[in-house]
């Protein structure tokens, strides 16, 4: 018997650390991971009674920025609220969080899924439930041997963001892209590293798989996956537990049977899911309002400054680089993978635009030749030239203007792209003009005819042979003799204009 294939509904709730300069209620420094274990503590962190936390202003204001810039709602009052629960991780016996009135309601998030393969949404709009604030618990460290769990309270009351999406997703590569575009957008807002390695971003993900059977809709109860905590893991564990509920729905076995909703836990080396718990109720942590932290109030003029400061979110900026510049996607991804790439590549393009705006003649499509070209050579040359004497973009000397004007040199067929790449790795080195080096190093390309024709004649006399193998009809022998005039030329001239002069002396 065939069984129907199914379809996945993902919902992910997403833990998002904020870099604030201190932790959420205490002056302590949040830099504790870099520091010695149990070193930025204090007694507020510590939970020890008697002791009052104190709100942190940059951390309410960041939540709002990426609540906003995910358009979720900020509503006119929030709070916090104490999540009562025991673990020895949890000092105070309780989590300070967000209970029934979030910072954020009601937003979403579009996600482009770039190279989706038939059958897969290329875009799609995933709601957002709600955004809250809260405090990260301590961290538990197993030492391998020791016959004991220490703490290190270095992390605890780390200011953490919560991101709660509707059950939008459609897919684990949904699910992936979903949290690369919120690594971006966190970045981009300058709230967060969002490192996923470093655990400063985590994801629990939930599946379910809904499909049709014998004419009867199916719905499998829901898997809450914990512990993801990169983007490989994250897909091939929704992939794996997917499959494991449908096989489960298939063998008549226990997900028919079961109604609530398992946690099951990712193992990343064996690359399986196991059973952690079996969720028959609602954990009951007898939430109450916070009462040691004042109510929040927000005015409608307070959050519209806070959404006017918002910058240019990656997604439309992404949509404007191809729309202005007529690049491709993929060249548009990268460019905003970093604030620092996207502006040098603006900058260098408004320094071509001069250019190109004192040509007699330039239309679109010559515009847009030279954008791909800059694209390119930021994409492609700039990084190995960098990379030859270790020097990271924001250090290095080429401004975003010379930069440009090599493109420029490139295009105008004033120097080849040979030559240019010599200029490029000078320019980095040196961070002098392009043009400067150019002429300094006679790089400049020869483009009179009669030096080109003379150098051509030169090397047709000198290879016989390549001239009959071309005459017999081996045409790719013509790139030999191109390479030849290219180099008793010194890469001067354009070998474009050379392969055109030797066709036409060899016709
Ligand atoms: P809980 O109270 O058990 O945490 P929530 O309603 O808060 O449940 O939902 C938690 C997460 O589960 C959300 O991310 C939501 O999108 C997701 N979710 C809800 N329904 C489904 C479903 N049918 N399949 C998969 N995920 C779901
Ligand atoms: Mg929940
Ligand atoms: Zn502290």
């Amino acid at each position: 018997m065939r069984y129907p294939l199914f379809t996945y509904v993902i919902g992910l709730e997403i833990h998002i650390q904020l870099k604030t300069r201190s932790k959420m209620f205490c002056r302590c420094s949040n830099d504790g991971e870099n520091q010695p274990l149990n070193t930025t503590i204090c007694p507020i962190c510590l939970g020890h009674p008697g002791t009052l936390p104190v709100m942190n202003k940059q951390a309410i204001k960041w939540g709002m920025r990426t609540a906003l810039a995910l358009h979720c709602s900020i509503p006119p009052h929030s709070k916090f609220d104490r999540k009562n629960y025991f673990y020895p991780d949890l000092p105070k016996g309780y989590q300070i969080s967000q209970y029934d009135q979030p910072i954020g309601k009601s937003g979403y998030l579009d996600i482009q899924m770039y190279g989706a393969t038939e059958g897969q949404r290329p875009e799609a709009h995933i709601r957002i439930n709600r955004l809250h604030l809260e405090e990260d618990a301590a961290k538990l460290v197993h030492s391998p041997g020791a016959n004991a769990s220490l703490v290190d309270f270095n992390r605890s009351s780390t200011p953490l963001m919560e991101i709660v999406t509707e059950p939008d997703i459609t897919s684990p590569l949904e699910a992936k892209t979903f949290l690369q575009e919120l690594r971006l957008l966190a970045r981009s807002l300058n709230v967060s590293s969002a490192d996923m390695e470093k655990g400063h971003l985590r994801c629990d993900a939930n599946v379910s798989l809904k499909f049709e059977h014998a004419g009867v809709a199916v719905w499998t109860p829901i898997s809450e996956i914990k512990n993801l905590n990169s983007f490989k893991a994250v897909e091939k564990a929704l992939t794996y537990e997917a499959q494991r509920l449908y096989d489960e729905w298939v063998a008549g076995g226990e997900v028919t049977r079961r109604a609530h909703k398992i946690t099951v836990g990712w193992d990343d080396t064996k690359e399986c899911t196991m059973l952690q718990r079996s969720k028959e109720e609602a954990h009951d942590y007898r939430y109450f309002p916070e009462p040691d932290l004042p109510p929040l109030h927000f005015s409608e003029e307070e959050v519209e400054i806070v959404k006017k400061s918002l910058p240019e979110l990656p997604i439309a900026k992404r949509k404007r680089l191809i729309d202005q510049y007529g690049i491709t996607h993929a060249d548009a991804t990268l460019l905003v993978e970093s604030e620092g790439y996207a502006s040098f590549f603006e900058k260098s393009a408004s320094e071509l635009d001069e250019w190109l705006c004192s040509l007699e003649a330039c239309d679109d499509a010559f515009k847009t030749k030279t954008y791909k070209l800059l694209a390119n050579w930021f994409i492609n040359k700039l990084p190995p030239a960098l990379n030859a004497y270790s020097i990271a973009l924001e250090e290095c000397k080429v401004t975003p203007e010379n930069f440009g004007e090599l493109i420029a040199l490139i295009q105008d067929q004033k120097i080849n792209s040979s030559a240019a790449q010599v200029v490029l790795e000078e320019m980095v080195e040196t961070g002098a003009e392009p043009k400067h080096i150019m002429q300094e190093k006679n790089l400049e390309q020869v483009s009179d005819t009669s030096s080109i024709e003379s150098a051509c004649d030169t090397v047709l006399a000198a290879n016989a042979d390549a001239v009959s193998n071309y005459k017999a009809g081996k045409t790719t022998a013509i790139m030999f003799l191109v390479g030849q005039v290219m180099k008793e030329m010194k890469g001067k001239a354009q070998p474009e204009m050379v392969k055109t002069i030797l066709e036409k002396k060899l016709s």
